[in-house]
């Protein structure tokens, strides 16, 4: 293959300057080889590699590290996205996925067994909810739920056959952020492999591994894809061994991304850094402006004073997210209302895109919850949930300000 390979380009990465986070995420898919090439990285839109004799195919079948053969085990495109994401998370190597949820399955599948025990922090993501239950009634997988306040909670409930421990670095849409570094140590004492959901952070906020994690998984349709164009996901791993018993489970479930899947998220994710600061900036505004509205009752973003996780907050995360949620005084109805209301802002279920969404949970994504459930979950019936977008703040809190004067 005309590729460099992963060894050039690991010692590449350990001779680079120590660069910033906002010039990685420019640079770091980029296929660099000798002579001219391409700037762009090529899209492999192949399913196999030709070789020219037997013996060659079978040492490239020998592990992840090994030459191109098919599609579904290895191809150049998402290798190079694998090694961006990689490289800024700080992991040694990734397995990308055809979505979030085939990274996360991919995961648990391949570390659980029958009879082992989870603990998770109670709000996480709907689609890892289900999963855990699934597995829960099928295969005796049981998973303890956790507040996620402090490393004493996951002493208590850990079991001879607990196994892993499962966390979201920014929680949605409760927008929680947990004492990372004290849970997962916590976690680790107790003999827990340590997996963070770092969707709503991305490395640009926070880079897990950091605090401790063993894994960290993305929903790459989020932030790191960032235009609401292309599902994808992706594991990455501390540790190579463990990379290593994970890619063979994920090769065999075959949740492997289309090649042009994966450049759309390394072209996403080239221009990750100066959406952040956007997203986060227009999060500020508004949560501010928010908080002063008399129609909104409550804001939550971990940017301001007063979130229960401020501290963590602050000592996490390199920007508090572009993510917020807000419960209006008018409960359930003014949330229908508000929602079906604002003209620039979306209505639709995703985040993480250049445009700005909003959401009502209690008449969608948890309309089957009954107030105290949805309690529960940390959501009012009231709660509208705000995936931020980068458009002019200004213009955004506009349209936010009609919606809401006009539930008064
Ligand atoms: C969206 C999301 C997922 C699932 O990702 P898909 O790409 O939709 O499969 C997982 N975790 C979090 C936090 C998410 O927001």
């Amino acid at each position: 293959m005309t590729t460099q390979s992963e060894a050039a380009r690991a010692a590449d990465r350990a001779q680079a300057l120590p660069l910033d986070a906002r010039t990685r995420v420019v640079h770091a898919a980029a296929m660099r080889t000798p002579g001219p090439g391409p700037l762009s990285v090529p899209i492999y839109q192949t399913s196999g590699f030709a070789f020219d004799d037997a013996d060659t195919i079978a040492s490239a079948m020998s592990g992840p590290e090994g030459d191109f053969v098919y599609t579904r085990r290895g191809n150049p495109t998402v290798r190079a996205l694998e090694s961006a994401v990689a490289d800024l998370e700080g992991g040694s190597a990734a397995i990308a996925s055809s979505s979030g949820m085939g990274a996360i399955s991919a995961v648990l599948l391949s570390l659980l067994r029958p009879g082992d025990h989870v603990l998770a922090q109670k709000c996480l993501y709907g689609g890892t909810f289900s999963t855990l239950s699934d597995l829960a009634r099928r295969y005796g997988i049981e998973t303890t739920y956790l507040e996620g306040d402090g490393p004493e909670e996951i002493a208590a409930a850990r079991r001879p056959n607990s196994r892993l421990l499962l966390l979201e670095t920014i929680a949605n849409p409760t927008t929680r952020v947990c004492d990372l570094p004290a849970l997962l140590a916590a976690g680790r004492a107790g003999g827990l492999l340590g997996v963070v959901d770092n969707s709503l952070a991305s490395p640009v906020l926070c880079r897990p591994i950091e605090h401790g994690a063993d894994i960290v998984v993305h929903s790459t349709t989020k932030y790191l894809a960032g235009h609401s164009d292309v599902i994808g996901g992706i594991a990455v791993f501390a540790d190579p061994v463990l990379h290593r018993t994970v890619w063979a489970r994920a090769v065999e479930l075959g949740a492997t991304p289309d090649p042009f899947a994966a450049w759309l998220t390394i072209r996403g994710l080239q221009t990750l850094a100066v959406r952040m600061r956007q997203h986060c900036e227009n999060a500020a505004l508004l949560a501010e402006r928010l908080v002063a509205h008399p129609a909104v009752a409550a804001v939550h973003w971990p940017g301001l004073d007063g979130h229960p996780d401020r501290a963590a907050a602050r000592r996490l995360l390199d920007g508090y997210g572009g993510m917020l949620s807000f419960d209006l005084v008018g409960g359930r109805e003014a949330g229908r209302r508000f929602v079906g209301a604002v003209r620039l802002a979306r209505l639709a279920l995703s985040i993480g895109g250049v445009e700005t969404l909003v959401t009502h949970p209690a008449s969608t994504s948890h309309r089957e919850l009954g107030d105290r459930q949805l309690k529960e979950a940390g959501i009012g019936a009231g709660t509208v949930r705000l995936a931020v977008g980068i458009e002019h703040g200004e213009d955004l809190w506009r349209d936010l300000d009609r919606a809401l004067s006009a539930l008064i």
